[in-house]
């Protein structure tokens, strides 16, 4: 251990998406900065064993369905043979590459990096451990971005290599033959794609009456259509009563509607019903850092902490947790701290399942109108009137516009179909700029895209589209 503590004017205590930015920014603006991750290099949950691993596999998963589906336009291939050690080194390679290339970036700037587990252990003060030892690392201000993990199933606490959570799954240790997934959120539904795709018969088991709940139904529905040909069975309103691992796998009784009796057995379970802020073993009750009931940091606008010189982002400092989420917060609590007065205060976060279609929202969703009791008008466009989609043969998608019915701007977007993730950009724009309705209309979109399917579904929003012939008989939309 050195005795003399290290100085610096920022601390970051966790390199994900939110921490590295950050350190990023401030080291851009002059500032002299100090990383703190467990890793070798950068990355954090997103690239090592989230965001990353998980598209490079669904991107995989997409390339094995289309090829099935290319026999409907006369296109016949074998069916795939899968060398899982490769797929496994190339996604592992992918992984490399980006946190490799985020550790020269850190190099180039400057920043001190350090491998190890920081706390505090007062409010000027880090302690950092690492197989070297310890070391004191004192700040001027500090940002903690330390993120999460996966959440258990609660009463289970069965050590077994035939339950998976996302970072194991991940990992692709094999192909099962068959796997229950617990929970139809974000991670289920991904990785049970995945699956699926490589030849895994997936059932789904979620506790509640339908699968992204808390989503736009409207959107959902779309994808549950085809989530019901490629999984075994989803199981909804049900519950994992009892699980026990026998000599052929695990015996997992469930509870509810569907379900058979005596308990099934899977190869393997995989658990993904949420996941927990990273806020324990920090050192916080040596600090004035508050924490609320669920463990996230509690921040203000700037992000800043109870205690005023620290701050926290990302998954730690509360939902959504999302990695673009995570960047912004990270580069507003960098601006703060260089001298500038802003806030985090998007209008519109977006959010994408990268499931086959994609799902994508962003802004005032239907459903959360309805619980604000809110007023919109609300123009659909569907994909089987889009000339890109039928290219594609991918019909299965709907725009929805979420419009204010007295100034007819633009509350929210939401699309389902293949790459609704990348078109909901235009979405966000759309709300943080304050657009309305007709602004989308009037915007000349490429052709034959499936952008236009937003242009459109605003031509929808005044009777007027040219490929949906649905004439509007009420006030609001009219010229
Ligand atoms: P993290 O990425 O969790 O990084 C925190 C880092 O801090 C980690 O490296 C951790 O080791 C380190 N750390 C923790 N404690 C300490 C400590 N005391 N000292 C030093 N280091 C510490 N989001 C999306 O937006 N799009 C996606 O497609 C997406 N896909 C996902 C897929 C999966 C399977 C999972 C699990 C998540 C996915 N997410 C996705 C969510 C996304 O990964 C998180 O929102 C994001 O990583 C949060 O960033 P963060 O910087 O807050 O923390
Ligand atoms: P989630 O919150 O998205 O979904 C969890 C699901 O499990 C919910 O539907 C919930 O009702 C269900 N559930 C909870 N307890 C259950 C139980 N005992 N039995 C059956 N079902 C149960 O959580 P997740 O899928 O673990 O993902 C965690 C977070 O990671 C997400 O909320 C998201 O913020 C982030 N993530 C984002 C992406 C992306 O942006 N594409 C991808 C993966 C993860």
């Amino acid at each position: 251990m050195s005795e003399r503590p290290k100085k610096t004017q920022i601390a970051l205590i966790g390199g994900g998406p939110g921490g590295y930015p950050a350190a990023f920014l401030a080291a851009d603006r002059g500032l002299n900065v100090t990383l703190i991750d467990n890793e070798t290099n950068p990355g954090g949950v997103c690239l090592y064993r989230g965001c990353i691993p998980s598209k490079a596999l669904l991107h995989a998963a997409r390339v094995i369905a289309e090829a099935k589906e290319a026999s409907n336009w006369g296109i016949g291939f074998s069916d795939p043979v899968i060398d899982i050690d490769r797929l496994r080194n190339w996604k592992d390679n992918v992984v490399q590459k980006m946190t490799g290339g985020l550790g020269q970036l850190t190099k180039h700037r400057k920043i001190d990096y350090i491998k190890g587990h920081a706390k505090f252990s007062d409010k000027k003060t880090l302690e950092i451990r690492n197989q070297n030892g310890r070391e004191l690392l004192t700040f001027e201000n500090a940002i903690i971005a330390t993120g999460s993990r996966p959440a258990n199933l609660p009463n289970f606490s069965i050590d077994s290599k035939r339950i998976l959570d996302s970072t194991t799954g991940l990992e692709l240790p094999d192909i099962p033959k068959n796997m229950l997934i617990v929970g139809g959120g974000y991670i289920g539904l991904e990785l049970g794609t995945v699956y699926a795709a490589l030849g895994t018969k997936v059932s789904v088991v979620e506790m509640t009456s339908g699968l992204m709940p808390g989503v736009d139904r409207d959107l959902v529905l779309v994808l549950s259509k085809r989530l019901e040909k490629i999984f075994e069975s989803i199981m909804l309103d049900t519950k994992v009563v009892d699980m026990n691992e026998e000599k052929s796998g695990m015996r997992v009784k469930l509870e509810g509607s569907k379900v058979k009796s005596g308990g099934q057995i899977f190869d393997k379970v995989l658990v993904s019903v949420g996941r927990r802020p990273n806020s324990e073993n920090l050192g916080l009750e040596n600090t004035r850092v508050k924490t609320d009931p669920k463990g996230f940091i509690e921040v203000d606008e700037q992000r800043r902490t109870s205690e005023p010189t620290i701050f926290a982002i990302g998954d730690v400092a509360g939902e959504p947790m999302l990695a673009h989420k995570a960047t912004h917060e990270g580069r507003v609590a960098a601006e703060v701290i260089s001298g500038h007065n802003v806030a985090f205060e998007p209008n519109a976060i977006p959010a994408v399942v990268f499931t086959d279609p994609e799902i994508a929202w962003c802004g005032l969703t239907e459903e959360n109108a309805k619980i604000e009791n809110r007023p919109v008008n609300i123009a659909r466009f569907p994909w089987g009137a889009s000339g890109r989609a039928t290219t594609l043969d991918r019909n299965d998608g709907v725009t929805k516009l979420i419009i204010d019915p007295d100034t007819e701007r633009i509350l929210g977007v939401g699309i389902v179909g293949t790459g609704a993730g990348e078109l909901i950009a235009e979405g966000v724009l759309a709300v943080e700029m304050g657009a309305n309705v007709s602004d989308l209309e009037m915007t000349i979109h490429p052709h034959p895209t499936l952008s236009e399917t937003i242009m459109e579904a605003a031509e929808v929003f005044f009777g007027e589209s040219t490929h949906v012939y649905r004439p509007k008989k009420s006030a609001s939309g009219k010229r």
